[in-house]
């Protein structure tokens, strides 16, 4: 049975926003900027599709594990983030752009079945159909990210771990910090499969935080690990390189990950290595929420326009968008940064086709990037410009805590560095077992 969900009273103009990542807060931000007005009013309405049910801020993932702030630090519940909108706990499961509809499933049948909604396949759609809501729209701005893909890999999604479902970074940092805390005789193996900075800063956490109690190897398939660095900034990657090498990480290049087992982490060139915890960096894909076919690039994103709509009334931005470069006419690279940035433009646009007004091209440029290996060691490259030691620290830490879209987290970031800085590591706060905001099965009014 399909059933039609109208999110209370009907506005004029119905924005839908898919998923709960930094493209939804920035949009949601750029609208309510110019044209928050109408959203109070009432005459625009704003609802937001989300698989979680708060913000995930990845940046600091490696902070988490390491011990150095609390997982909590990282999430900021939607319904605080974006106050005036209807936010419903639920997977988008199809676009229909001719009829401007969006189809779902709320998070509280998915529990009722049984149904991770977080590591679910598309082979399950059939099931989708009986349960799936239907939601009009004027806008849709799809914003549903990437994830890690778990399956390519036999035994990841069973025995190892990913990043970007919601709750394993959570389950994962338990598991860390239980292994670094084992005094027995047995030394527990983290393996970290992935060269690039999420990879290489989780190893690098993961190392800072165990020491000698955890052995470490990252597992990189090329010649060398920060492969989106080391053409341009060939001295930031001999630096992470040397801080790897510091913490005791053996890095070993040339191979992939190839199969995990419970206690075993299987590599290409046929070799095993023992592995307690296992956790995949290997690239992501876009989630695929079906629709808009005639419109994706080979990898399966949304080929967007220069104003970052994909069809009039589509928007899109972020690791489920391709959007190009405005000077190298490349696809921008898929990271917070410009998920961020697209996010905001598509908002403000979104704001501008409301007043009647033109859209403008996406003319941001970008600013650089960053990995952190502890406190006070960092390499940043600022506009082409390389920096290492504090002051990378400092650079990150600085572009991080104005992105963060909780003011009060972020201040709690700056306590939590002084505390440290005063006191020592101290342990992350245990995994929140019960989600943030209870229960956002139904659109709630603003
Ligand atoms: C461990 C880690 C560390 C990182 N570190 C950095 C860093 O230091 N700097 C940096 O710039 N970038 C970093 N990134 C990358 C950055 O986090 C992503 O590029 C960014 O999150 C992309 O934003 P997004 O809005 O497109 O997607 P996301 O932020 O991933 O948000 C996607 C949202 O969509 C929801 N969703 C998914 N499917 C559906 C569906 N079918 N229906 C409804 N909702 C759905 C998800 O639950 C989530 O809320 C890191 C990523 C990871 C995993």
């Amino acid at each position: 049975m399909t059933t039609l969900v109208r999110a209370g009273h009907r506005a004029q103009h119905r924005v839908v926003l898919l998923g709960g990542g930094y493209v939804t807060l920035h949009a949601y931000a750029g609208l309510m900027r110019h044209a928050g007005g109408a959203v109070r009013a009432g005459d625009v309405q704003v609802v937001v599709i989300s698989t979680d049910d708060a913000h995930s801020f990845h940046g600091f993932t490696g902070e988490v594990l390491a011990g150095l702030l609390p997982y909590d630090r990282t999430r900021t519940p939607l319904v605080d983030a974006m106050p005036h909108a209807h936010v419903v706990l639920g997977r988008a499961t199809a676009i229909d752009a001719e009829r401007r509809v969006v189809r779902y499933v709320l998070a509280a049948d998915e529990s009722d079945r049984g149904v991770d909604p977080h590591h679910h396949s598309d082979s399950d759609s059939d099931s989708d159909s009986h349960h799936e809501r239907v939601l009009d729209y004027d806008s849709l701005v799809v914003g549903t990210g990437g994830r890690e893909p778990a399956t390519a890999v036999p035994g990841l999604a069973e025995h190892g771990f990913t990043l970007r479902a919601p709750g394993d970074i959570a389950v994962l940092t338990d598991r860390v910090r239980d292994a670094a805390a084992h005094r027995g005789h047995r030394r527990h193996t983290v393996v970290v499969a992935g060269g690039g900075m999420a990879g290489v800063e989780m190893a690098a956490a993961v190392a800072d935080l165990g020491g000698a109690r955890l052995r470490v190897e990252l597992v990189h398939s090329g010649d060398g690990i920060l492969p989106e660095l080391r053409d341009e900034q060939p001295r930031l990657a001999r630096r992470a390189e040397l801080e790897l090498r510091r913490l005791g990480v053996r890095v070993r290049l040339g191979v992939r990950l190839a199969s995990v087992t419970e206690d075993l982490a299987y590599l290409s060139d046929g070799t095993s290595l023992p592995a307690s915890t296992v956790i995949a960096t290997i690239g992501q894909r876009p989630v695929h929420v079906p629709g808009l076919d005639a419109h994706r690039d080979p990898r399966g994103r949304l080929v967007t326009r220069p104003d970052l709509s994909v069809v009039d009334g589509v928007w899109a931005a972020g690791d489920a968008a391709c959007v190009v470069h405005p000077t190298s006419g490349e696809p921008v690279p898929a990271n917070a940064l410009w998920a961020i940035k697209g996010g905001e433009h598509l908002g403000r646009n979104l704001a501008r086709t409301l007043r009647g007004r033109p859209t403008r091209p996406f003319a941001y440029r970008g600013l650089g990037q960053a990995a952190s290996f502890g406190v006070g060691r960092s390499i940043s490259e600022l506009y082409g410009i390389p920096f290492t030691g504090w002051v990378a620290w400092v650079l990150r830490l600085t572009f991080f805590l104005r992105f963060m879209p909780s003011r009060r987290k972020a201040a709690q970031v700056v306590t939590d560095f002084a505390r440290h800085a005063a006191h020592g590591r101290t342990a992350p706060a245990s995994a929140p077992t019960e989600p943030a905001v209870a229960d956002l099965a139904a659109p709630r009014t603003a």
